[in-house]
C-alpha cells in the first residue's frame, strides 16, 4: 500500500503541527484579531506581520464538499469512495479535509462538524467528522 503524502512542516506551520500532536487546533490570529488559515507570513486584512496561534474549538459546519470515486494518487486507492470537505470552523475560517469512511455516505452542507486528530507517523492531521 502506497503511503499518503503527508506535508513537510516549516518555520511557519511548526507550531501548527505542534499542537495537532497535543490534540490541539490552532489557527493564526493576526495583532488585529483577524484569524487565518492556511499558515501566512502576514495579515491578508492589514499586513501586520505579527500573530500567535490562537486555539480554537474544532467545531464548525461543511461549507461544501465532494465524493471522489477514482482516486488522484495511489494512497487512497483503496477508500474510493471517500468525501473530501470544505469545514468552516465556528471562528470564520476554513479547512479542507477528508472524512472518515463512515460519513461519505451522509455528507451534506450545513452538516455539524468537530475536529479529531489523526496519528500518521511523525505527523498528526487535524481531520474532522460529523456530529452525531
Ligand atoms: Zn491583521
Amino acid at each position: 500500500m502506497t503511503e499518503r503524502p503527508m506535508p513537510p512542516p516549516n518555520p511557519l506551520t511548526t507550531g501548527f503541527w505542534d499542537a495537532a500532536r497535543r490534540r490541539e487546533l490552532v489557527i493564526q490570529q493576526c495583532e488585529c484579531g483577524r484569524y487565518r488559515h492556511y499558515p501566512q507570513l502576514r495579515c491578508p486584512e492589514c499586513l501586520s506581520a505579527t500573530w500567535t496561534w490562537a486555539r480554537v474549538s474544532g467545531r464548525g459546519t461543511i461549507y461544501t464538499y465532494t465524493v471522489t470515486h477514482r482516486p488522484f494518487h495511489p494512497a487512497w486507492a483503496d477508500k474510493a469512495p471517500y468525501a473530501v470537505a470544505t469545514v468552516e470552523l465556528e471562528e470564520g475560517v476554513r479547512m479542507v479535509t477528508d472524512l472518515p469512511p463512515e460519513d461519505t455516505a451522509d455528507v451534506r452542507i450545513g452538516l455539524p462538524v468537530e475536529v479529531f486528530f489523526d496519528d500518521q507517523g511523525p505527523i498528526t492531521l487535524p481531520r474532522f467528522r460529523l456530529v452525531r
